[in-house]
């Protein structure tokens, strides 16, 4: 297999976490606010699927697990690209074994739309270069992709959704992710463990799960701020 947008993501913040998540998995700590916010994400993205009514869901599971089957997933979005479906969602595709799921794809006129659903009040950078990355594989995978949108919390239950445009801006990053993607491939193979000393990359943008591994069992930096708050 080749690399998701969140092995990407990963990759590009530290190549020893990437390679890690490859090779040591079980080294990873999740802490359980993290965990946390990650659960409410997915169930903020599930109410989202419905923001332009009836859809159709891509999400297909290896059996008897909860792991995705991302080549039927994506096969199974090509049969619905071809069908005409209007909204598709977890729509996925596969460029040389990389891959990506967009939260909807949304026909137009001239092509797809699509949108990146994220529990958070406001777009970062972070967002858009996701965006940037899905956006690469769809684009290679022969797809017109017209306008880019990341979805954030509304002000109310009555308005859940704000819509943000950030075509501009994601397609901006295709030459970045070209240049990075297959050095990542290449490195997420290799057998020796990367050696990469720890620095700032350990909590930006954000905190590294590996941590502790690499920082000698010391605790997290939420941890530290957490013992060093007089709340606490
Ligand atoms: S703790 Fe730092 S050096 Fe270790 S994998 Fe994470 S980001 Fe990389």
């Amino acid at each position: 297999m080749g690399i998701t947008k969140t092995d990407f993501m990963r990759g590009i913040q530290c190549k020893k976490m990437l390679w890690l998540d490859k090779h040591k998995p079980k080294l990873k700590v999740i802490p359980p606010e993290i965990q946390m916010r990650l659960d409410a994400g997915n169930d903020f993205g599930d109410r989202a699927m419905g923001m332009f009514g009836e859809y159709e869901e891509m999400t297909i599971y290896r059996p008897g697990t909860t792991i995705p089957d991302k080549k039927a997933m994506a096969e199974r979005t090509q049969e619905h690209i071809k069908m005409g479906t209007s909204v598709i969602c977890e729509a996925a595709f596969l460029y040389y074994n990389n891959y990506c799921a967009v939260d909807i794809l949304r026909r137009t006129i001239q092509g797809f739309d699509f949108y990146e659903v994220k529990n958070a009040p406001q777009v970062h950078d972070q967002f858009i270069k996701d965006a940037g990355f899905q956006y690469y594989i769809m684009n290679r995978c022969g797809l017109n992709i017209g306008h880019i949108h990341i979805v954030t919390h509304g002000e109310d239950e009555e308005h859940p959704f704000v819509v943000n445009d950030v075509t501009e801006e994601a397609k901006g990053y295709s030459n970045w992710v070209n240049d990075n993607i297959w050095d990542l491939n290449r490195m997420q193979k290799q057998t020796d463990e990367i050696q990469i000393e720890p620095g700032e990359q350990c909590c930006k943008p954000y905190e590294c799960w590996y941590y502790g591994y690499c920082h000698d069992g010391q605790l997290s930096i939420s941890d530290i701020s957490k013992s060093n708050d007089p709340l606490n």
